[in-house]
């Protein structure tokens, strides 16, 4: 099979504040991801890894250098573009897994398609696929509070799935969790990627990183090894 780099980075750099309040988050990375990889990012708390993944995931805008995202240039499209490929190519799942506790488990997931040309019918039928796959069922009518940690990290990653974006990106998806649940959101995020979905995770854990196929090593905003 062919490669297909889906993601390019080339020497992005990263800065917060100004004048002399510079913060340097992000400084000469460069990174290649082909499709259907599973790659893990790691470093210390603050050096980075948040900021490279918001990036990855056009919330955030580099400072310079450049990032090609199925060979189109990132800078070059307008906020309209941004938006249309958010939500039809990448998932979010981040730690505090940012549920609507007004909301049920079902509607939750549902929210990314509200916007989307999707009818009601295959909403449903989808919503309630990924409520079978994330082994929620039982949970489908239940409200975030009356969810455990691991159960609401499924939600979350159902909701990212809805759109049935391409990439996944999880902003340390186990941090909130136990060992046994953080076992169980990575076998998910495994099973998802070995379904042909491109994962990048931020993870502080070793052990998780070592299931991935890949381990990028940040610190103080440098590469500082790629395993
Ligand atoms: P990590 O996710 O690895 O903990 P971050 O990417 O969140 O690290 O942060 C990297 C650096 O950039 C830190 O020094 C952090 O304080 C700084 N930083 C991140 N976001 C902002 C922001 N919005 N404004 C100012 N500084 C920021
Ligand atoms: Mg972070």
């Amino acid at each position: 099979m062919k490669e297909n780099k889906i993601i390019q980075l080339k020497n992005i750099e990263k800065s917060f504040g100004k004048k002399d309040f510079i913060i340097k988050a992000l400084s000469n990375i460069t990174i290649d991801i082909f499709e259907g990889e599973m790659v893990a990012i790691m470093g210390a708390s603050g050096s980075g890894k948040s900021t490279l993944l918001n990036i990855i995931g056009c919330l955030d805008t580099q400072t310079s250098g450049d990032y090609y995202l199925y060979n189109k240039n990132v800078s070059k499209m307008s906020s309209k573009e941004k938006s249309k490929l958010r939500c039809s190519e990448l998932g979010f799942i981040v730690q505090d897994f940012a549920l609507i506790n007004e909301y049920s488990v079902y509607k939750n997931i549902i929210l990314p398609c509200i916007y989307s040309k999707m009818n009601k019918k295959a909403i449903n039928n989808r919503a309630k696929a990924l409520i079978k796959q994330l082994k929620i069922d039982d949970k489908t009518h239940s409200y975030p509070s009356q969810l455990s940690g691991g159960q609401k990290q499924r939600t979350a990653i159902a909701r990212a799935l809805m759109n049935d974006p391409k990439i996944i990106l999880a902003d340390e998806p186990t941090g909130s969790l136990d060992q046994q649940n953080g076992h169980e959101v990575i076998k998910m995020l495994k099973h998802i990627n070995n379904e042909g979905k491109t994962v990048i995770i931020v993870t502080h854990d070793p052990n998780i990183a070592l299931e991935c196929n890949r381990i990028i090593y940040l610190c103080d905003g440098k590469i500082t090894q790629k395993v």
